[in-house]
């Protein structure tokens, strides 16, 4: 799908006067549109993780402007961004100075990494996890994307051995000036010499290309009898808050339905406010086409009644002329 399709919508409908978005969040977004329209980063359509190459656009933008094509899969319902952004966006993305800012309302890694570490900090993630497992000093805990390791924090307290994995440096170096044990890698090239009893996967399934293959690379990391975590943002069919940091938006259905392709066997899957969460072990799952069919005739059923109400073009209600100005730029540039 060529860019000027995506944005095509906007043609179509009136921008409604709406709340503001923050000056040097704005700037941001026009910059990094700008260098989509110019060519700089190309946006290519993928299949669905069902195999589908059939979808309908649902949006064109994200909650703070950025050009974010949603699609649902006329398949499975599976709701993603495509087509997509390639791997080097992302790290472009994530290495820009704003990057805290727009997305973690934090001046920068460090002060990112110190408001994260609070007493709570992984407490849901532990008392989801310990009903399933005996935590002792002979078990080995791992976090991917684990930040500087704030959810670590109750399961080292409980006496576990704890590790981390995280790709930004600045992160995983405070996650050490802290006494966790992260190391500066990605999922790749990290080779460990033990097994892990317990792998934990918060908010990081639904921010790469491909979360089946991701999370079959992972699991190969996890002892037999090891659980998995998984922790990603929900499709809520009322208020779908879409963000470009995130490729990918679970229901329960799908979530269930996709992990089950990486030989995880649910033990535990719930929504919890706008997430959803699951305990896995490893083992082979009987999958339910019902499931992909029940998926997406109710996502498909929620889009029908947002885009009735506008929501999904904009993701979110623009009020100030000042986001206005952010739309003017598609309209120059089509
Ligand atoms: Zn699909």
């Amino acid at each position: 799908m060529a860019i000027h399709e995506i944005l095509l919508p906007f043609r179509k409908y009136h921008i409604p006067e709406t709340e503001k978005i923050k000056e040097d969040i704005r700037d941001f977004v026009l910059k990094i549109n700008e260098q989509i329209l110019q060519g700089k980063y190309r946006l290519e359509e993928h299949k669905c993780l069902c195999g589908s190459e059939d979808f309908d656009l649902v949006a064109s933008i994200d909650r703070y402007g950025f050009i974010d094509p949603i699609s649902v899969c006329r398949n499975c319902g599976l709701v993603s961004i495509n087509p997509g952004y390639s791997e080097i966006f992302y790290k472009d993305l994530h290495s820009a100075e704003e990057y805290y800012k727009v997305f973690h309302n934090s001046q920068n890694a460090r002060e990112y990494a110190l408001a994260n570490f609070t007493p709570i900090a992984g407490q849901n993630i532990f008392n989801a996890v310990k009903p399933y497992i005996e935590l002792n000093e002979n078990t080995q805990i791992l976090e991917i994307q684990s930040g500087a390791g704030w959810h670590l924090l109750p399961f080292k307290q409980a006496g576990a051995q704890v590790s981390g994995i995280e790709t930004d440096e600045e992160l995983a170096q405070w996650g050490n000036k802290t006494g966790i044990n992260i190391i500066n890698s990605d999922i790749e090239k990290f080779d460990p010499k033990n097994k892990y009893n317990l792998l934990i996967l918060a908010n990081v399934l639904n921010k790469v290309n491909h979360p089946v293959n991701y999370i079959l690379k992972a699991i190969k990391l996890l002892s037999d009898n090891g659980l998995t975590y998984i922790e990603v943002p929900l499709f809520h069919p009322d208020k779908p808050r879409f963000c470009l940091n995130s490729q990918y938006y679970f229901t329960p259905d799908s979530f269930k339905y996709f992990f089950a392709e990486a030989n995880l066997i649910p033990l535990e899957v719930k929504v919890r406010h706008d997430k959803i969460i699951g305990i896995f072990k490893k083992g082979i799952y009987q999958n339910s086409p019902f499931l992909m069919q029940r998926n997406k005739k109710n996502t498909y059923k929620a889009i029908t009644k947002l885009k009735r109400k506008n929501y999904l073009l904009f993701s979110k209600k623009i009020k100030s002329r000042d986001d206005v100005l952010v739309f003017r730029i598609f309209e120059q540039n089509i």
